[in-house]
């Protein structure tokens, strides 16, 4: 059975530039997906163009009838997965001006319910020596110092529950709506706490591998791709794509034999204190 990656929101930007780099060195299948099956599908072309082959599944991960249909069909056709890149999200442009209180819960919907909801349904089949990279932003390291020392050391606790994030995140959507989500001790960034859900989530996952399934030998982490010109980041950003592509790409190809990073915040291919 062929070794199978898959990258999550790959028919643009980052995901893309991951998918490319994967065709170049992962030795197995690599598939892009994409919610819309048009933007895929030219996508896929566009890589064959330069002669590099990605094979196309739809993928929604607002939808989880979606994320279950792709469950299906890998545990079908591959009888898991070897690569698990979550790199689908979203942003609101600073200009935008829809209250922040649907900005919240449509950032969180995306970004840590739907990543999360990802994770759920694919890290079951992930196989041994498998790498799960969650694409996290530096923006959730600086939202984590502007939350209330009490939120912070919730965010920080290497004993926080997976419900109890959940709940967290739960509670920042409904505080936002109140707007009273500063006096709650959050920051004004809807962006920000979702990846501060995404960051959390990934420390979380990576303590309950190392309780369940501690001889499958899987790293999983979360990443920073740096700022990249890409239609979420605008053109002024400094970096490439195809370079905000080398850190989630190196955590998605660590040699069979690494023991770390594991459970891990990296950027520019190096561990952050979180
Ligand atoms: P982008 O160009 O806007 O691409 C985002 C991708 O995610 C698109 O393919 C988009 O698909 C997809 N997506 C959005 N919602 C989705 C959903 N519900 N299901 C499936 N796919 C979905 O953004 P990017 O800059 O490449 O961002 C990629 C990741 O890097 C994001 O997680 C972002 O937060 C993170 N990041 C980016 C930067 C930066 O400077 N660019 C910095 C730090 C972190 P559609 O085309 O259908 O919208």
């Amino acid at each position: 059975m062929s070794s199978v990656a898959v990258v999550t929101g790959s028919n643009k930007g980052i995901g893309l530039a991951i998918v490319r780099a994967l065709c170049k060195q992962f030795s197995g299948d690599v598939y892009l997906t994409a919610r819309d099956p048009g933007r895929g599908q030219e996508a896929v072309a566009k890589l064959q163009e330069e002669g590099l082959r990605a094979l196309f599944h739809q993928l929604d991960i607002d939808d989880l009838q979606s994320i279950r249909a792709f469950r299906d069909f890998l545990k079908e056709k591959y009888g898991g997965l070897n690569v698990l890149i979550n790199n689908a999200g979203i942003a609101f442009k600073v200009n935008d001006t829809a209250p922040f209180g649907v900005q919240a819960e449509v950032t969180l919907k995306t970004n840590f319910f739907g990543t999360r909801n990802v994770c759920t349904e694919l890290l079951p089949l992930v196989k041994p020596y498998g790498k799960v990279v969650n694409v996290s932003s530096m923006v959730s390291s600086l939202a984590l110092k502007d939350c209330s020392q009490e939120l912070q050391q919730k965010f920080r606790s290497n004993t926080i529950t997976e419900d109890e994030l959940v709940k967290l995140m739960t509670k920042f959507v409904e505080d936002a709506k109140k707007g009273v989500h500063q006096k709650e001790g959050w920051p004004n960034t809807a962006y920000g706490v979702s990846k501060i859900g995404v960051t959390v989530l990934s420390r979380i996952q990576a303590r309950l591998l190392n309780e369940k399934r501690k001889g499958d030998h899987i790293l999983l982490n979360a990443c920073c791709p740096g700022w990249v010109r890409t239609d979420m980041a605008g053109p002024k950003a400094p970096k490439s794509p195809e370079e905000g592509a080398e850190t989630p790409v190196y955590l998605a190809l660590l040699p069979s034999n690494a023991d770390d990073p594991h459970g891990q915040f990296v950027s520019e291919k190096t561990v952050q204190t979180w």
